[in-house]
């Protein structure tokens, strides 16, 4: 196994520990998710935060997206720059305004006004080479329920390489790369315009409604998803009893999954 996965294996589980942290304090699931991600964004072996891909004009542009299951808040930003972890402004978008998505200079002014801590957008660029990996270093995400039962997911990513300034992939889009409610909670990763073509998360969210499980719910949005576009993605999920799912029809996607007992799973 590669060693850049190697490391990837164990950010996940240090991410999952921050999460789980949380949990067992009483906290909410949101705040579980939020962190966890944060913490994905912080490790530059990801393509989230510092470590993101640069786009055609060699710039990070960020998008992220977190949703309450229990209250069906969202909150996202997307083609954001500056903004050191976009998953805490996606959910200051969640708590302190009226709106859903915010984008570009209007999500980072907000930010700011909001105090979120930005920075100088090279601090994210990790070296370039970097971007040649992208398939393996891909989009960040985290679902999680919480002692009451409550589902939330989050989501972030630095998009994919080369695209175009300004473009927007699934990840903030409630229903393709985010998705939580009462009964579900799902994080997408691959490729973006084909999340969005099938509304991925909102998909498999559906499956999980009928009752199926997490496991099979995992593989047959991913088999659906195969079907329709031809292309790449990863999916995992929590269904409303906190049975974890994922599946990826793509090369690598390491899990992390920590069960109340602290037992975990860990899968690339
Ligand atoms: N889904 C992300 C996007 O298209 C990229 C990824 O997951 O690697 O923006």
């Amino acid at each position: 196994m590669p060693e850049s996965l190697e490391a990837r294996k164990s950010g996940c589980r240090v991410a999952a520990e921050a999460g789980a942290l949380i949990l067992t304090r009483g906290g909410h699931a949101v705040d579980a998710a939020e962190a966890a991600v944060a913490v994905l964004e912080d490790n530059p072996l990801f393509n989230a935060g510092t470590g993101s891909t640069l786009n055609r004009e060699g710039r990070v542009e960020t998008d992220a997206a977190i949703m309450d299951g229990n209250s069906l808040k969202a909150g996202a930003v997307a083609a954001v720059s500056g903004i050191r972890n976009p998953i805490h402004l996606a959910r200051k978008v969640m708590d302190a305004s009226r709106h859903i998505l915010l984008a570009g200079e209007g999500a980072y002014r907000f930010g700011t006004l909001h105090g979120i801590e930005t920075c100088d957008p090279q601090e994210l660029v990790v070296p370039a080479q970097r971007n040649y990996w992208q398939k393996e270093h891909g989009t960040v995400g985290a679902v999680a329920m919480d002692t009451h039962g409550r589902l939330a997911a989050a989501t972030s990513t630095g998009g994919i390489f080369d695209k175009l300034p300004g473009r927007v992939g699934d990840t903030p889009l409630i229903g393709c790369g985010t998705y939580a409610d009462g009964n579900a909670a799902v994080s997408c990763t691959g490729s973006g315009e084909d999340i969005i073509r099938t509304t991925l998360a909102r998909h498999a969210a559906y499956l999980l409604e009928q009752g199926m499980d997490s496991m099979v719910a995992a593989s047959q949005a991913i088999a659906y998803f195969s079907n329709k576009t031809r292309s790449e993605a990863g999916i995992i999920l929590m269904n409303c009893k906190g049975q974890a799912g994922f599946a990826r029809n793509s090369v690598h996607m390491p899990v992390c999954i920590l069960g109340p007992d602290r037992a975990f799973f860990l899968d690339a």
